[in-house]
């Protein structure tokens, strides 16, 4: 039997749920390019993106491609053929940047540093102080890896390069925590940041962005084209040399109207919804296997505190996350994230990033747990979990 007629729910982490006000504000025709209100428009939008990343006056360089491109862009304007890098990974999304940056001919070595938390600041400071020479040029890492579901402590990875002395740029995927995950770009010293419009921006896919800081501006390698250079871009002496040709204009309105509900909402009320919301999704998930030796489901990321608040990463047990999320799309209309890489047979995940209130979430969790009991899979009480654990939330800030 199929429950599915009505809306559909996607709770995959990435592209995130598109509220109905951007999507409104792209339904227009074209508008001139040249002059006028687009190029005031852009302008507040990197205002804007500034406020979200936290960050006074970090250039904003828009690119009309998704995260890979943004990855790229980085990777092009700071480096020349057989620099030194080094990436630490804990989940996918890290060595994938790296794999980028060797096939650029960068040497990017990749540190994994397991995959069911984040990486350790320590391992960091031990690598940078044993490079005494000071060739390695960069440091990458991802603050949430959507993979495993790990938040790494940005802040305290800064703070390790600076206790080994290192004078390494720090390079910081957002793509998956802009606007979801704390992050302070000024305070914690990030030199370049990159991130896209589909997840915690709430946009289409389709743009990417640079943010770079004061030290990487200096820096400048020569694997950069005309294309991916994002000096014009940041400081375009006409507004066409922005989006290296004709502007993304339907992206922009959205995006707009992306950031104008994120502003109306406060950047820290929008963190405190997500952790909130993260909150529930791991009561859910905490409270589906209480009280029991085995239970159907464990986290992946072993440390509370390092678990994102935009996806969560859990492993089964006992039952096929595969046909979980089968029922859940063909009975019930929710599209649940498959497991990427290294998790792809035995976990599945739910985003739970960008447009998303506790209905929302609530339905989510509603539909895993009638999965569960579809499928006969004895287990603990989650949903009644979720609920008192939003409850407690709503307390608190009452
Ligand atoms: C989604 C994602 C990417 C890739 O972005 P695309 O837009 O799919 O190219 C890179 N890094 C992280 C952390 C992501 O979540």
């Amino acid at each position: 039997m199929s429950l599915a007629n009505g809306r559909h729910f996607l709770a995959i982490p990435g592209p995130s749920v598109m509220p109905d006000r951007v999507l409104n504000a792209m339904h227009r025709g074209a508008p001139n390019i040249y002059e006028g209100a687009i190029v005031e428009l852009v302008d507040g939008l990197c205002d804007d993106l500034r406020k979200v990343a936290r960050t006074k006056d970090a250039g904003v360089a828009i690119y009309t491609c998704n995260g890979h491109g943004a990855w790229e862009a980085a990777i092009a304007n700071l480096f020349s053929k057989g620099d030194r890098i080094l990436t630490l990974d804990c989940g996918r999304f890290a060595e994938g940047w790296a794999q980028t940056a060797q096939g650029m001919g960068v040497d990017a070595q990749v540190v994994m540093t397991g995959d069911r938390g984040p990486v350790p600041p320590e391992q960091l400071e031990a690598l940078l102080r044993a490079d005494t020479a000071h060739e390695i040029k960069a440091v990458m890492v991802v603050q949430v890896d959507t993979a495993s579901s790990a938040c790494n402590d940005v802040a305290a990875l800064r703070a390790a390069i600076d206790a080994a002395g290192h004078p390494a740029l720090f390079l910081v995927d957002c793509i998956a925590s802009l606007g979801s995950e704390v992050f302070e770009f000024d305070e914690w010293g990030v030199d370049v940041m990159v991130a896209g419009s589909q997840k915690g921006l709430m946009t289409p896919p389709g743009l990417a962005f640079c943010f770079v800081g004061p030290k990487a501006w200096e820096h400048r390698g020569d694997l950069v084209s005309v294309y991916w250079d994002w000096r014009p871009r940041i400081r375009p002496e006409m507004p066409y040399q922005r989006f290296g040709g004709t502007a993304p204009t339907h992206h922009l309105f959205g995006l707009r109207e992306a950031l104008d509900m994120l502003l109306e909402e406060g950047i820290e009320a929008a963190w405190a919804r997500h952790r909130a919301i993260g909150d529930a999704v791991r009561a859910a998930v905490a409270g589906w296997s209480e009280g029991m030796n085995d239970g159907p489901m464990e986290f992946n990321v072993i440390d509370p505190a390092r678990r994102s608040n935009a996806v969560t990463t859990i492993l089964t047990r006992g039952f096929e996350p595969k046909k979980l999320r089968a029922l859940c799309e063909t009975e019930m209309n929710v599209t649940l994230g498959i497991g990427l890489g290294r998790f792809a047979q035995t976990s599945f995940r739910i985003g739970h990033m960008g447009w998303v209130n506790p209905p929302m979430a609530m339905g989510v969790l509603g539909a895993v747990e009638t999965a569960l009991d579809a499928m006969e899979v004895p287990h603990g009480p989650g949903l009644s979990a979720a609920a008192q654990s939003l409850g407690r939330a709503m307390r608190k800030a009452a």
